[in-house]
């Protein structure tokens, strides 16, 4: 198992699509749907124009369109006029086509590129990081054996959708990556999922792991609410992801308003929606419901160690599982609360003409609820345990957020309850702290205690930016001040890290002493990536390591 494997991390890979469509393009759609697989396609203007069906449809099943110009060009031997018009132009016929207002990320023809195309592209230009040679060696096998063997977490593969022998052997290679543990991604989605936005002008060919990794778009969640005397509806993304539905059955890729807050509806509407963070190929799957059955929420709350459901639906009762199935009447019916155990919850309220969105928590013995801390994470126990004893909160109702970075206020709060619980003196002084820390905030006591402390030294400006992202060095610093606050002796060892010659100076003895200790671990790879932003369930994990340190 790699390191990213053990942090839970998915390998993820993105396959791309070359200088179609063309004829065999709906063969490739065709197996791509089988395998559940999205892929992006750098789609010529002048194909597009011919196979306009085709590339609604490879929009319709959520791949990415992207484009290659209009008739494949060398553009560093074009005037800047030809080059804004192969761009524009196929941006353009795309736009028509999809009935939609995107930009689309360029890849040059043949990579051929300078910094004046680059200029001129207002888009990211998206380059390749293994290459088959799918075009010269016209051989199924060849082109399987080829992606497979150079393939690498965080690779983009530049494919030929025109060529049959591509289609073929790009739909094996995803059969045995898949068993190695891949999942394909569209381009947007490969640098989204690990924090990085491309930039326009800019070339990229890879995204390799970056520390931080978040989940797959999920599809929203569809419920009820009472307001004012009517039902209304009410959908929920993860955070940041918009929303888009339409009531006449219509494709809300297509066709879709973007929610803003619940709505009350016609008799009769069927509800299509579905999240995103950019419709072209950062999307959730579609959800299909028929609006009369829907019911309210039930909700679920701890009570003296015991879960208890509540229920606003008449004529409906609660049915719950909790080995990961769909709860229908044939399971357990809720009745009395009952005690709580380490693992997943499903729930939905179901009745005579009531059917709510299932709804799925993750519950712990120690009796803690989380909608995203799953019980299959590598940090479900640490997350849970942090919680339990109060030196890590949650960020809202039953929501972690495991995957969220973590600010620099944030982390020293933390520590700051840490100490408490340790029943160590937190008194401050109250002498003048940082200029950019008011009175009254939530991070404001942890600040000035660690401040008056030498826990957190500040910025030169006297500032502490308190909003501003942790870095894992930044981490070992605060870290080691920490331990030396608290007299706890820890010695360092040579560090053998890949990436140590790209750890801060003034970080560098910290780095040496958390590694060394066990508090803050390396990457995989062999790497400490120095420089990534802490997430909240690393925190919580090197928190818990703290706990236990300080005795
Ligand atoms: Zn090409």
């Amino acid at each position: 198992m790699t390191a990213a494997a053990a942090n839970g991390q998915k390998k993820l890979i993105a396959l791309t699509f070359d200088d179609g469509p063309g004829p065999y393009t709906n063969r490739l759609l065709d197996g791509l749907a089988e395998r559940n697989v999205h892929a992006t396609f750098f789609e010529l203007g002048m194909r597009a124009e011919e196979y306009d069906q085709t590339t609604r449809r490879i929009y319709a099943e959520g791949h990415q369109v992207a484009q290659h110009g209009y008739d494949h060009p060398t553009l560093t031997t074009q005037s800047d006029e030809k080059v804004r018009w192969q761009i524009d132009h196929t941006r353009d016929i795309l736009n028509e086509i999809l009935g939609q207002d995107f930009t689309y990320y360029v890849r040059p023809p043949y990579g051929d590129c300078n910094s004046r195309v680059l200029s001129l592209l207002n888009a990211p230009a998206i380059f390749w990081s293994v290459d088959p040679v799918d075009w010269r060696d016209r051989n199924a096998d060849t082109v399987r054996d080829r992606i497979v063997s150079n393939a690498y977490d965080g690779a983009i593969i530049l494919c030929h959708d025109i060529y049959s022998t591509t289609v073929d052997g790009a739909l094996m290679a995803i059969d045995t990556l898949k068993a190695e543990g891949y999942e394909f991604v569209t381009v947007n989605e490969l640098f989204r999922r690990r924090g990085v936005t491309p930039q326009d002008g800019d070339r990229y060919s890879s995204c390799k792991p970056t520390g931080t990794q978040t989940e797959a778009v999920s599809a929203p969640t569809v419920s009820a609410e009472l307001i004012d005397g009517r039902m209304k509806v009410k959908l929920t993304a993860d955070p940041g992801a918009a929303i888009y539905y339409t009531l006449d059955g219509s494709e809300p890729a297509f066709y879709g308003t973007r929610y803003t807050e619940p709505f009350s509806y016609p008799a009769e509407a069927t509800l299509k929606a579905c999240a995103a963070y950019d419709l072209n190929g950062s999307r959730s799957e579609t959800i299909t419901k028929k609006l009369d059955t829907l019911g309210i929420d039930p909700t679920v709350c701890v009570q003296d160690g015991k879960l208890v459901f509540t229920n606003q639906n008449e004529n409906a009762g609660v049915y719950y599982t909790t080995d990961g199935t769909e709860p229908t009447t044939n399971s357990r019916c809720y009745t009395v609360p009952f005690a709580c155990y380490d693992g997943v919850l499903r729930f939905c309220a179901l009745g005579e003409n009531v059917s709510t969105a299932t709804q799925t928590i993750y519950v712990t013995a120690k009796g803690n609820l989380f909608w995203d801390v799953p019980n299959t994470s590598w940090y479900f126990h640490n997350v849970d345990t942090a919680v339990a004893l109060g030196i890590f909160n949650g960020t809202g109702t039953y929501r972690f957020e495991p995957d969220t970075g973590l600010t620099r206020a944030m982390f020293v709060t933390t520590l700051y309850r840490l100490v408490k619980e340790k029943g160590m003196d937190v008194s401050i002084k109250g002498a003048a702290s940082f200029s950019d820390v008011p009175a009254g905030q939530w991070y404001t006591d942890a600040a000035m205690w660690a401040s008056e402390n030498g826990v957190v030294l500040g910025y030169e400006d006297g500032t502490f930016r308190p909003e501003r992202s942790i870095s894992r060095e930044e981490m070992c610093a605060i870290l080691d001040r920490l331990l030396m606050l608290l007299e706890v002796k820890t010695e360092g060892a040579p560090m053998s890290f890949a990436d140590a010659g790209s750890i801060s100076d003034w970080a560098k003895d910290s780095v040496a002493r958390m590694s060394a200790c066990g508090l803050i671990k390396g990457q995989g790879n062999n790497c400490f990536a120095p420089k990534a932003t802490s997430t909240r369930a690393e925190a919580a994990t090197v928190l818990l390591r703290i706990y236990d340190l300080i005795g």
